[in-house]
């Protein structure tokens, strides 16, 4: 198989999978345990925040476990909106979030909260002239992603937190598809990022915050993580965690510079007539969203099993809907139905990159009907 979907989820890396291995059974003490093998499962763990606080850069706070990236973003949200002065009761978001985002902030709105969700422009960046006319006093919080998953289109987020902080509003980044593979850019009060985006294990995230802007507890129990997340850590997949995000920072500049070339490589074997989706000058490399009008990408998905790769996101993929975002860029059905996302990294060898964009391309000749 070669593996072509780098943003649904990342092979483990060895390095990880040996710093977890004697967590998994040797290692099983309680990290919350007065004892010593207790202390000794806390002191991994705070080796590996530490890690996941490098890797993420920036200063002036603090890290909280959490299990997924998704966990960390609704507790952003409905933390930050449990902790809000009584005027402050709008959110603004973009069109093209996650639905970790849209979902909880579509939920908020059912709760009360004033949502805002603002279009793009034809190449996915979101219009600063349209969020600046939405931002009064009354926002308490802008929500805008670092690197898109589905078509890889980089937001301008340090300005956007610099907007958001001009009227006294937070301002929270999902950094899941940036960590390790770009800088954070300064601004934002809190960041999301998952480890199995990294090349560390499922089932752990994050939330960087701010200090003065933690959100209140959204998971009530044994008041681990200084009371703000309930729930016995687990060290193996801390240490996982940790141990991605040490490697992943060690070898961004590289791992960057082998995504360029991929990038290159991908465009030069699929040939003319293909079009990329959202802008080409901000974007990350490793995220190819590509269409070839006239043909049914559905059926490339099918015809080519020995290769994986996506519609879009991987929820998009399985519902058979087409994707939000491609929508929000203002493509057609018959549009989205034509693209398909290419995603590549670390472990892509340029061979098997080049071998499956040469099949890609003429199984996509092979369906006739194509738009010159
Ligand atoms: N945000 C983005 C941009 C993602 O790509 C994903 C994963 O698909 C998530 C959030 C959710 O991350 P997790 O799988 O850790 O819940």
């Amino acid at each position: 198989m070669i593996y072509l979907d780098y943003q649904a989820t990342t092979p483990v890396a060895p390095e990880v999978e040996k710093a977890m291995a004697p967590w998994v059974a040797e290692k099983f003490a309680n990290p919350h345990s007065p004892s010593k093998w207790g202390y000794e499962a806390e002191a991994a763990i705070d080796v590996a925040r530490k890690q996941v606080l490098r890797a993420i850069g920036l200063e002036g706070g603090s890290v909280a476990f959490t299990g997924s990236a998704t966990e960390a973003i609704n507790w952003a949200l409905k933390g930050s909106v449990e902790n809000a002065p009584l005027k402050r009761n709008r959110i603004i978001t973009v069109a093209t979030e996650h639905a970790a985002v849209l979902d909880t902030c579509e939920w908020l709105a059912g709760c009360g909260i004033d949502l805002t969700v603002l279009p793009v422009k034809p190449d996915g960046l979101l219009d600063l002239e349209l969020l600046d006319r939405d931002l009064d006093e009354r926002v308490l919080l802008v929500a805008v992603m670092l690197v898109n998953n589905e078509i890889g289109v980089l937001q301008p987020v340090a300005e956007i937190a610099d907007m958001a902080h001009r009227v006294g509003a937070l301002m929270l980044c999902d950094a899941v598809q940036g960590l390790g593979r770009l800088t954070i850019p300064d601004g934002p009060d809190l960041v999301a990022v998952s480890a199995h985006k990294i090349h560390g294990p499922k089932a752990i995230g994050a939330l960087w915050m701010r200090e003065g802007t933690e959100p209140a507890p959204f998971i009530h129990g044994g008041g681990q993580e200084r009371g703000l997340r309930s729930g016995t850590l687990s060290p193996q997949l801390c240490v996982g965690f940790g141990a991605a995000a040490k490697f992943a920072a060690e070898r961004c500049d590289r791992d960057y510079d082998h995504v360029q070339r991929l990038s290159r490589a991908a465009t030069s074997a699929l040939g003319p007539g293909w079009i990329i989706n959202g802008s080409t000058a901000h974007r990350y490399a490793g995220n190819l969203n590509i269409r070839r009008d006239g043909i049914d990408a559905a059926r490339l998905l099918a015809d080519l099993r020995d290769i994986a790769f996506s519609l879009g996101s991987a929820c998009a993929s399985g519902s058979g809907r087409p994707s939000h975002v491609l929508r929000a860029l203002g493509l057609d059905y018959r549009q989205s139905r034509s693209s398909i996302r290419l995603g590549f990294g670390r472990y892509t060898t340029q061979q098997d990159l080049s071998d499956a964009c040469g099949q890609i391309a003429a199984a996509a000749k092979a369906q006739g009907h194509l738009v010159a």
